[in-house]
C-alpha cells in the first residue's frame, strides 16, 4: 500500500517542523503538576529518552504556568502548554513555552482569543486549536443535539476561519472524540475543506491494551488516507507507552523507519527458548538504537529462519545451541545462553555500520509523498459519517 501525504500548510514549533512533509511527529503529555518540577521533568526526559519529539504539560493554574519556565530551561525537545477556561494562562505560557493549545470551545469570547492570538504572534510561536467532543459550543450542541463528527469538524472550521480571517495561519488543529467512528469522521470532513497541519488523536483512548488498539484502528486509517501531521496516542498508562505505541503505528505503515523493529513468533509445540522473554527484553535492551533494523525472535529452527526472512538479523532457538541469521540466511551457531548477548552485539554493529554508511541519520525517514490540498476531491453535499469509510482508497 503506498501512502500519499495530504500536503499541509507547514508549522514550526521550537525546532520541530509540523506538516508541510515534515516527518509525522509523536508527541505525550505529562501527568504530575506543572508545580511539581522535578518530577514533571523526571517524565518529561523518560519521554525524551524514548523519543518524544513535543510534549505537552497541562496548565490549570497560574502557579502551573509560573513553573513553565523552570520546566523549559531543562528540556531539550519543544513543550506546548495545554490551556482551559482561562486565557490568561495563555497568555503567560506564551512567554515560555514552543506553543499554546487552547480550546474554542471552553476559552470565552472572541476577544480572549485575540488576545491570545496576538501573545502567540509577540512570541513568535504557533497556536494548536484542539476541539474535542466533551467540550463543544453550546450553538452547536444545540444545533446537532449531541456531539457528532459534524459538529466537531463544524467547531474546528468556524475557529480556523475565524483567526485566517484575522490574518492568523500558524496554527494546527486536533478534534478528538473517543468513539473511533466520530473521530474519523471528523477528521475526515475537517480534511476536506481546510490544509490546516492536523495534530491526530483518539482521545481517553483506554488502558495500555485497549487504547493502543483504539488508536492503532483510528489513527491508522486516518494515517492510511494521508491524514496526520502530528500524533498522541492517549492512554491511561506511563506517557512512555504512549510513545512507544506512537512510533510502532507509524512504523507498521511504513512513515517513519525509527528505531528497531521487533518481530517474534507466537511460539508452538516446537519451541525452545522463552521467546516471550527475549522479546521483550530485546525492545528494552535495543531502545538505544534510533536506525531501522528489523530483529526477529523464533522459537525454533524448523521453520525459523524461513519465517524470520523479512528480518535484517534474528535468532532461532535450538536444543542446546541456536542460531544467528541474517536476511534470512544461516550466520553462526551459538549456544543458547550466549543468543541474546550475540544477537545485541550484531544489531548495535549493524546500527553503526549504517551511521557510517549514510551521514546524520538521513536514511532514517522515508521521503514523503504528498498530495497537494486542491488536488483532493471535495466532498459536496458531505457524506452522512456512516457513508465516509467506503470512499475509494486514493
Ligand atoms: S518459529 Fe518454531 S516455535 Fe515459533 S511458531 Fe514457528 S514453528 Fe513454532
Amino acid at each position: 500500500m503506498h501512502i500519499t501525504r495530504r500536503k499541509t500548510r507547514q508549522i514550526q514549533v521550537g525546532s520541530l517542523k509540523i506538516g508541510g512533509g515534515a516527518p509525522i511527529s509523536v508527541q505525550s503529555m505529562t501527568i504530575p503538576h506543572p508545580r511539581d518540577v522535578v518530577g514533571t521533568l523526571e517524565q518529561i526526559h523518560r519521554l525524551e529518552e524514548a523519543g518524544c519529539e513535543l510534549i505537552r504539560v497541562a496548565v490549570p493554574d497560574m502557579e502551573a504556568a509560573d513553573a513553565l519556565p523552570k520546566i523549559k530551561a531543562q528540556m531539550n525537545v519543544p513543550l506546548i502548554a495545554d490551556i482551559h477556561f482561562d486565557h490568561r494562562l495563555a497568555l503567560k505560557a506564551a512567554e515560555v513555552v514552543d506553543c499554546v493549545r487552547i480550546n474554542p470551545g471552553n476559552i470565552g469570547p472572541w476577544w480572549k482569543t485575540e488576545e491570545v492570538i496576538k501573545a502567540v504572534n509577540d512570541n513568535g510561536i504557533p497556536l494548536r486549536v484542539g476541539v474535542n467532543g466533551g467540550s463543544l459550543e453550546k450553538p452547536l450542541l444545540d444545533k446537532y443535539g449531541y456531539p457528532t463528527a459534524e459538529a466537531l469538524a463544524e467547531s474546528a472550521l468556524n475557529a480556523v476561519h475565524a483567526l485566517e480571517d484575522v490574518g492568523f495561519t500558524n496554527m494546527k488543529v486536533s478534534l478528538k472524540a473517543s468513539d473511533v467512528h466520530m473521530a474519523i469522521d471528523a477528521y475526515w470532513l475537517f480534511a476536506q475543506q481546510s490544509n490546516c497541519p492536523l495534530h491526530i488523536g483518539i482521545t481517553e483512548a483506554g488502558t495500555a491494551a485497549t487504547g493502543a488498539v483504539k488508536s492503532a484502528v483510528g489513527l491508522g486509517w486516518l494515517l492510511s488516507q494521508g491524514i496526520g501531521d502530528t500524533l498522541r496516542v492517549s492512554l491511561a498508562a506511563d506517557p512512555v507507552e504512549e510513545v512507544k505505541v506512537g512510533f510502532e503505528i507509524l512504523k507498521s505503515l511504513e512513515l517513519r523507519h525509527r528505531g528497531v523493529n521487533v518481530i517474534a513468533c507466537p511460539t508452538c509445540g516446537r519451541v525452545e527458548i522463552d521467546v516471550v522473554k527475549m522479546a521483550n527484553e530485546l525492545e528494552h535492551r535495543l531502545g538505544h538504537i534510533k536506525n531501522p533494523i528489523t530483529v526477529s525472535v523464533l522459537g525454533c529452527v524448523v521453520n525459523g529462519i524461513g519465517e524470520g526472512k523479512e528480518a535484517d538479523i534474528g535468532i532461532a532457538g535450538g536444543q542446546g545451541v541456536g542460531i544467528v541469521f541474517k536476511k534470512g540466511k544461516l550466520y553462526k551457531r551459538v549456544p543458547s545462553e550466549e543468543l541474546m548477548d550475540t544477537l545485541i552485539e550484531e544489531v548495535e554493529a549493524m546500527a553503526k555500520e549504517q551511521d557510517a554508511e549514510s551521514p546524520a541519520g538521513s536514511a532514517l525517514e522515508p521521503s514523503p509523498s504528498m498530495l497537494p490540498h486542491e488536488e483532493m476531491s471535495l466532498v459536496s453535499p458531505r457524506p452522512s459519517s456512516r457513508e465516509i469509510p467506503v470512499l475509494p482508497l486514493k
